[in-house]
């Protein structure tokens, strides 16, 4: 099994040398990612430059940087490999649950994968600047024995909790509503400038990705691409009029 690895925290990430290291037990893996962090690109493509392809060193495992963003990196991983199996992408420093999936980079990988006609898996997991990935490695294990055999999971978004796992759950994706905060500041020189995040305000719904984190459990999302709804779509007239 050819297995490409790419993330959105840069080809140095911690994250990804875990992910790899715990991948080649499955299968020929190949380390494909941004030569810088691209977190909340999502899924941008560079169009207007053109990209390079660049050997790197990473433990003993085959890598290449290139200097764009998560999906350009899915789309030249596949190009120079033949017959890719499936994208892993991450493991992402922070969980990506609920809405964060607008903004991921690191689903945004793993969508570039389903949308070669691949199969891809986001992992992520609620790490700080000094992550420790040794605790996660076994439910990594885990997790991958699960899910490559699955041919019928197209794309799959997995989170780890804060501490060790309690087990396993399939969950759904939260829609609770966000609030976007933006936080006024000056820099050095004096000029104005602007951070902006999100902040949940809604509880978490039961099943829901950010429920099973929240309660200990490894969460696995099965994910599609077609974004339509379905439930207004058969409600409308097949005429559009007015
Ligand atoms: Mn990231």
């Amino acid at each position: 099994m050819r297995i490409l690895i790419a993330n959105d925290d840069g080809v140095y990430s911690p994250g990804i040398a875990a992910l790899a290291e715990v991948a080649s037990a499955y299968g020929e893996v190949r380390v494909v990612a941004p030569d810088v962090e691209m977190s909340s690109a999502s899924h941008a493509i560079t169009a207007s430059r053109p990209l390079s392809y660049k050997r790197t060193r990473l433990g003993g495992v085959e890598a290449y940087r290139v200097n764009g963003t998560p999906a350009d990196c899915v789309a030249l991983g596949a190009y120079h490999w033949d017959s890719v199996d499936i994208v892993l992408s991450g493991i992402n420093l922070g969980s990506n649950l609920g809405n964060a999936l607008w903004h991921s980079g690191t689903l945004a990988a793993a969508k570039q994968a389903a949308l070669l006609g691949l199969r891809g898996i986001a992992l992520s997991a609620p790490v700080g600047d000094d992550p420790r990935f040794d605790q996660f490695k076994p439910w990594v294990a885990r997790v991958l024995e699960l899910l490559l055999p699955l041919d019928a999971l197209q794309l799959v978004n997995v989170n780890f909790p804060e501490a060790a796992p309690i087990g396993l759950r399939w969950t759904r994706q939260s829609v609770r509503h966000y609030d976007g905060k933006v936080v006024p500041g000056k820099d050095p020189m004096g000029r104005e400038h602007f951070w902006f995040t999100v902040i949940p305000i809604e509880a978490t719904e039961e099943g829901s990705d950010r429920w099973a984190v929240e309660h200990g459990y490894v969460s696995m999302t099965p994910l599609r691409l077609d974004l339509t709804d379905e439930a207004v779509l058969a409600g409308l007239p097949r005429e559009p009029s007015g």
